[in-house]
């Protein structure tokens, strides 16, 4: 379907959505109006009997928490966090035999910068996920779980809270729920607002009450999570993927995307565009009816660059972009990452150096300081581009940028190290002249034609 035909399919239908946005073949943001968010409302979409099937108490004969995780593997559904794990796998991970307590959570700890798609859906959705949860903590044999949501959005937070009360109320959280002799009782907790904290060992931390600082790794939450026992976290968008799996089927969800990409996926556009907001699109659109829909780059101004994963994720130019579609394999091999699905829009008026500048000083702020290329490394990747900026650059900054970088990337204890490291490689490669332009003249070369 080209952008065209899809601005008119929205144009006829007048769609209402959570976000005041266009959405192509919703599943996550359907029938959402902003307002419509409490239990009775969910309903009425159909919410929860995606539970009552598998719990069997729809008439059917239910389904087996074996059933659950195959239709999840089967579905291709990947982990809407960042790092695209496949969901059902790591559900399968979960160990059978464990009769001690074990743990469910949900990473609603969104802080990378550009992202803000889980707070939207716990805002205007928050059912979905609890639905969600409940399914996969029926799947993996869970009775307890928690949402970690992020400490900068208390309204949404206690939003939530209200949700979980009309779930309990309802008789969906607690003890045998709907007589089915499945029990499951799930917590909001208040995050502390440190971008660190989405990572998930550091969330663990931060739960115990302790710093949250990323664990080593093995042993990985699944054999050694909250408080030391079996936990599997899940993004909040993965777990409101989850019930629309289960009532349609894992064909029908792998047919909405691509192949090893399926579904949907929700894109939270920002930037030089003229509709910023979020947009739940199919796995595989092209990045080009994305940018359409989201009212293209704004007036006057050309694409320069997109930054299509969140601000740790590489750099893409505008030529690379606009042949690129939006699923884990093609931005891979475009040279990027998917990663939350921010895609963070740069016309011609940018500056690059500018630009990193900002992404450094935000990396170097973040590190938790546990581990010494991360820690050092990220405030001496700001001072060289803070001085390139500043009219202060020397000749031998741009290798000493790609040295430094170099240097941290894939020897640190978290995933952070690399998220300080590519933004500036990238950077690096794709707008050298800009850089050199920098350290020549002593002044920014966008200033001088834009
Ligand atoms: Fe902390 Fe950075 Fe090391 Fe991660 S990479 S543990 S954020 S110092």
């Amino acid at each position: 379907m080209m952008a065209a035909d899809i601005l008119a399919k929205f144009q006829s239908t007048g769609e209402q959505t959570c976000f005041h946005n266009r959405h192509i073949n919703p599943q996550i943001c359907a029938g959402l109006n902003g307002d419509n968010w409490k239990i009775k409302d969910y309903e009425e979409r159909g919410g929860y009997q995606a539970l009552r099937q598998v719990l069997g108490q729809d008439g059917s004969a239910g389904m087996s928490p074996e059933q659950v995780i195959l239709c999840v593997k089967e579905s291709s559904l990947r982990g809407r966090g960042g790092a695209g794990f496949p969901t059902g796998l790591k559900w399968s991970f979960m160990p059978k035999q464990y009769l001690g307590q074990k743990y469910l959570i949900c990473n609603s700890d969104e802080g990378e910068p550009g992202t803000c798609k889980d707070r939207d859906i716990l805002q205007f959705n928050p059912h979905i996920v609890i639905e969600g949860m409940l399914i996969a903590a029926y799947a993996m044999g869970i009775t307890v779980g928690y949402n970690y949501i992020h400490g900068e959005i208390f309204g949404t937070y206690i939003r939530f809270e209200e949700a979980l009360s009309q779930a309990r109320e309802a008789g969906f959280l607690g003890k045998n729920i709907l007589g089915s002799g499945f029990s499951f009782d799930l917590f909001a907790f208040h995050g502390f607002g440190a971008y660190i904290c989405g990572e998930e060992t550091a969330l663990l931390e931060s739960m115990e009450g302790k710093k949250g600082q990323p664990r080593f790794k093995p042993p990985f939450p699944a054999n050694f999570g909250l408080y030391g026992k079996p936990t599997t976290i899940n993004n909040t968008e993965t777990f409101a993927a989850v019930p629309w799996i289960i009532r349609h089927g894992a064909q029908a969800y792998l047919d909405c995307g691509k192949p090893n990409s399926g579904g949907t996926k929700i894109f939270s556009v920002t930037g030089d565009v003229e509709l910023p907001g979020n947009y739940e699109v199919p796995m595989g659109l092209p990045f080009a009816q994305l940018l359409e829909l989201a009212g293209g780059v704004r007036t006057g101004r050309k694409l320069k660059a997109v930054i299509p994963g969140g601000s740790s994720s590489p750099v893409l130019p505008a030529h690379i972009m606009m042949d690129c579609t939006l699923d884990y394999d093609a931005i891979a091999k475009a040279g990027s990452m998917l990663g939350s699905g921010a895609v963070i829009v740069m016309d011609d008026s940018r500056c690059m150096v500018k630009s990193l500048q900002r992404l450094s000083y935000f990396y170097m702020h973040e590190s938790c300081g546990q581990c010494t290329p991360c820690r050092e490394g990220s405030g001496w990747l700001y001072r060289v581009v803070d001085r390139i900026e500043n009219g202060k650059g020397r000749d031998s900054d741009m290798d000493l940028l790609n040295s430094v970088a170099a240097n941290i990337q894939g020897r640190t204890i978290c995933a952070m190290g690399d998220a300080a490291a590519l933004p500036v490689r990238s950077m690096l490669q794709h707008f050298t002249p800009e850089f050199e332009y920098h350290i020549a003249h002593k002044t920014c070369m966008v200033a001088t034609y834009v």
